[in-house]
């Protein structure tokens, strides 16, 4: 197939590699000259705009840092048109980004007034998945969007998922991140407690993972330093899901409560904490790195 690939970051770059490692024609763009350059040396066509890696393209691809950038590619501005304006033909649209379901809506709502199909897609499984091409997507759209989707899609992760209609995909993966952010912020709490108290931290872990407080974050990601060989915690916290990043994702859980009246008092306290860790310059270190925020100098 061909296919038009907008935004060359830590995921982006990836994921375009594994459709093309799965023979599908790809050409790409990205504001930054040395992603471009990159995925070119990887056989992708590099573009000179997002307009002409769109041209001819059967499927577009976007993975782009928020719901502006999203709106701003296809919509435009008063000043510049969007994507979908300048399309030649009717590609299906996958949006991977992160946003919230009210931007994937208004945008899929445009893209239907051009006679356009628009699936909401987000991801889940971070940069290692993206790599390892075994991402989750998280797919809102129609269920005929979706099939034409799913081997484009299958070339890029292990996991699809259909939420429900454009912006369900949004919806499920902003409930899944907020629960990950109370979870992780939980583990770091009961860590540091139990650790102040004299208990080894693996030796803690270990029993909270085979009891009734056992968690994906004990299991996988544990947060406290040299517990768990080739996390992120073992590593000074580098790479990994960047704490900015989880701080957006709570927001856009504040925002969908916001819109529909719910009370989420465990995910704002999840998004003061990652907000709070955020503001005093660990927002570039990966979110288990909130285990710093309870830990003080214990364990140090
Ligand atoms: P990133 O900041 O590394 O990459 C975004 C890329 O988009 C950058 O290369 C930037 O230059 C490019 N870009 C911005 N505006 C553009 C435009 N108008 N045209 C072309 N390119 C443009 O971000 P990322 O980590 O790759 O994340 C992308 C999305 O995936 C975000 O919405 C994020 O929340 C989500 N996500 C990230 C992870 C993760 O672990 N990094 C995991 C799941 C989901």
């Amino acid at each position: 197939m061909k296919i038009a690939f907008i935004g060359l970051g830590n995921m982006g770059a990836p994921m375009a590699v594994n459709l093309l490692k799965a023979g599908h024609e790809v050409g790409v763009f990205d504001l930054v000259d040395t992603a471009m350059k990159q995925l070119e040396a990887a056989g992708a066509m590099a573009c000179a705009s997002a307009q002409s890696a769109a041209s001819g393209a059967e499927v577009i691809i976007s993975m782009l840092p928020a719901g502006q950038h999203v709106r701003r590619l296809y919509l435009g501005r008063e000043d510049a048109p969007g994507l979908f304006d300048a399309l030649d033909g009717k590609p299906l649209i996958i949006d991977a980004s992160t946003i919230s379901p009210v931007d994937a809506r208004a945008v899929g709502e445009a893209a239907e007034a051009h006679g356009l199909t628009f699936l909401d897609a987000p991801v889940s499984g971070g940069v290692g998945g993206a790599r390892a091409g075994t991402l989750s997507f998280i797919v809102g759209g129609s269920a005929e969007g979706f099939e034409q989707a799913r081997p484009v899609l299958e070339s890029m992760g292990k996991n699809i998922f259909h939420a429900g209609e454009v912006g369900a995909g949004q919806v499920a993966k902003i409930c899944n991140n907020m629960l990950l952010g109370i979870l992780m912020s939980g583990t770091s709490e009961a860590l540091a407690l139990g650790v102040k108290n004299g208990l080894d931290p693996a030796v803690l872990s270990e029993i909270m993972k085979q009891s009734s407080g056992g968690n994906w974050a004990l299991n996988v990601y544990n947060p406290w330093p040299g517990v768990m060989e080739g996390s992120a915690a073992s590593r000074d916290y580098q790479g990994g899901f960047l704490t900015d990043l989880m701080a957006k994702d709570l927001g856009l859980a504040w925002e969908l409560a916001l819109d529909c009246q719910a009370t989420i008092p465990m995910g704002s306290q999840a998004r003061n904490l990652f907000a709070l860790h955020a503001s005093q310059g660990n927002g570039g270190l990966d979110f288990s790195s909130i285990q710093n925020l309870y830990r003080g100098d214990e364990g140090s």
